[in-house]
């Protein structure tokens, strides 16, 4: 497992998240401070590294 760093849309904390190292692509992800739904979007860079970016999923 590898950990992300992201910032909550809703609650703007700092949350750790858990990512399979193949994630790629599109998922939902409830934050773990205040339990809203994100919507991810994981790429990777040329040596797999993720790039993730995080929205909300409904306003
Ligand atoms: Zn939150």
């Amino acid at each position: 497992m590898e950990f992300v760093t992201v910032v909550c849309p809703y609650c703007f904390e700092s949350v750790e998240m858990e990512l399979d190292p193949e994630t790629v692509g599109e998922l939902v992800h409830d934050c773990g401070v205040c339990c809203n739904p994100w919507r991810v979007r994981v790429r990777r860079r040329r040596d797999g590294r993720p790039v993730v970016d995080v929205e909300r999923l409904q306003d």
